[in-house]
């Protein structure tokens, strides 16, 4: 095994990043975590986790997926519907007793389960990362503030715009899935029944989702197919944040009264991206997980899931090998070709289905 005593910093303590460091300080090893923002990044807004990532957090450690259980819904049914909304197709969804149910849940809920687990101590807000250097036997990351962290490993959890990336695999440029997304969160039990996700399918340049999250509010997502202009390209955001009610009125009635009655400062609205598969995540002591590392389409609910599988096996590598070197190949050969998998088919699934 890798030694306890080895250090350990992850820069970003999104959901990726958190799990590992819940995982890492299990097994013993001395680890920092390192977050840009002020305090944990609570925003965001409803998320599905798959049965595969609340398996993926009971594995590591089950009071967290006992918290996710207890603030949000587990999911009961898939319904899709046309932009009429006509029922095509809906799906009811039934477990094994004492299997675990995917869940509807708000992103901060997430957050909180995970960071819960973590001492205090190990975290460290207002850490933005500037650059990295390392040896043959140690990495050190540079901060904005002019401080300084050594250590023998550090991991990248630093989310699709990451910096860590870029001393792995350069230049990497973010692709564009040709929608605009908003998404938001209201006060309403009554449109969505808990458990219950609905999804208004791609047609006439649209697409929508809504679903309950726990404690009476509810998630929705609407995307409208659309070029960016040439002063928005490289940005995160259209220049014009505002939903143009014209796309707005294909759906129907009740959805677009939902969506119009949430107030602004709950909506969030950002152009749709995810990257290239990259050819390797790790260079000497410095490696990739999460958005860093395989940021994907939406389409398939695997973010968050495949962040913290990361988390399971870089964890397990590092426990079962004899050194460092050792545990990054071995998770880089078996992480790859599972994320890239998930790239491929999230695109494709988000690219081909229903467009114009
Ligand atoms: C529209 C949309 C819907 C989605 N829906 C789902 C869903 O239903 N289910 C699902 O599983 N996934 C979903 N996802 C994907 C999911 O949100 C992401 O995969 C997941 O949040 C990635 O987590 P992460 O920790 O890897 O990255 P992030 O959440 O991006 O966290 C990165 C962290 O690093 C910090 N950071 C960045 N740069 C620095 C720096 N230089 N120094 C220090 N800190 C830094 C950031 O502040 C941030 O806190 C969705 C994504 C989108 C866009």
């Amino acid at each position: 095994m890798v030694p306890s005593h080895t250090r350990i910093g992850i820069i970003g303590a999104g959901t990726s990043g958190a799990y590992l460091a819940v995982l890492l300080i299990q097994q013993g090893f001395q680890v920092d975590l390192f977050e840009k923002a002020p305090h944990p990044r609570t925003d965001g807004c409803g998320i599905l986790i798959v049965q595969a990532g609340m398996q993926a957090l009971h594995q590591g450690n089950p009071k967290i997926t006992q918290k996710i259980i207890d603030s949000g819904d587990a999911v009961k049914v898939f319904e899709f519907r046309n932009l009429r909304g006509g029922v095509i197709n809906s799906e009811p969804v039934t477990y094994e007793e004492n299997e675990l149910p995917g869940m509807l849940v708000h992103r901060k809920a997430i957050l909180e389960a995970i960071l819960d687990e973590l001492p205090p101590e190990c975290l460290h807000f207002n850490a933005e990362l500037a650059s990295i250097a390392q040896t043959d036997r140690s990495a050190t990351a540079h901060f904005k503030d002019g401080t300084k962290w050594e250590g023998h490993l550090l991991i990248g959890a630093d989310g699709i715009l990451s910096k860590v990336r870029q001393s792995i695999v350069p230049d990497v440029e973010l692709f564009y899935l040709g929608d605009i997304v908003w998404r938001g969160i209201v006060e309403d039990n009554r449109f969505c029944p808990e458990g219950n996700f609905f999804v208004y399918v791609r047609g006439r340049g649209i697409y929508a989702n809504f679903f309950h999250i726990g404690g009476g509010r509810t998630h929705w997502g609407f995307f409208i197919e659309k070029e960016r202009t040439d002063s928005e390209i490289g940005k995160l955001q259209p220049n014009n944040t505002t939903i143009p009610p014209q796309e707005l009125a294909k759906l129907p009635d009740d959805a677009r009264k939902l969506i119009e009655s949430t107030p602004l400062e709950n909506i969030v609205c950002r152009f749709s991206y995810d990257i290239d598969p990259l050819p390797k995540i790790y260079d000497g002591r410095v490696i990739l997980i999460g958005d860093a590392a395989h940021a994907k389409s939406s389409t398939r609910a695997r973010g968050m899931t495949s962040g913290w599988e990361d988390g399971l096996y870089l964890t397990k590598h590092l426990a079962e090998s004899a050194n460092i070197p050792e545990a990054l190949e071995k998770f880089q050969a078996e992480r790859l070709p599972i994320v890239h998998e998930y790239q491929r088919t999230s695109r494709e699934m988000s690219l081909k289905i229903g467009r114009r």
